[in-house]
């Protein structure tokens, strides 16, 4: 199971292989995602709190990536982290999100990407309940619950 020191060491260039690349220019993707999609994602934004219905929903369900459809997270994982933005224990696949050293905003921050498409998720704290004590806090805007269309 994925824990904070597993965290740290990959956001220092050791993260795992993806099942599958995704690669596109950023043109390609700003034909095909929304405006705030394409911001977030592509262009490390965030979403302000509380701005989607996502937070609070809990039913099962897949969370893939908005941008390439890889699974990211599953519902089981999902936890009401009061922070007003969707927050998981752990990701689906030990692969499916990468660990970066972000030094932005003056913190000291893990940022979290989907491994197959480099799209901006969110961060990752080492706050969160158990199993993992992890919290994936992350852009709503970045994920496609299976079924939500
Ligand atoms: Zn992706």
């Amino acid at each position: 199971m994925i824990n904070w020191n597993e965290i740290l060491q990959r956001s220092n260039g050791q993260n795992l292989p993806p099942d599958q690349r995704v690669e596109k220019t950023p043109e390609q993707w700003k034909q095909e995602l929304d405006e705030e999609t394409f911001y977030v994602t592509r262009q490390k934004g965030t979403e302000h709190p509380f701005s989607s219905s996502m937070c609070g929903l809990f039913k099962p369900g897949l969370y893939r990536c908005a941008c390439c459809g890889t699974p990211l997270f599953n519902a089981n994982e999902k936890f009401d982290s009061g922070t007003g933005w969707p927050s998981f224990t752990q990701p689906v696949a030990d692969n499916a999100v990468d660990y970066i050293g972000d030094a932005s905003h003056g913190m000291q921050r893990i940022e979290t990407t989907c491994s197959s498409c480099d799209a901006h998720l969110g961060h990752v704290f080492p706050d969160g309940p158990p199993p993992t004590g992890l919290r994936y806090c992350i852009n709503a805007v970045s994920l496609k619950r299976d079924g939500d269309d």
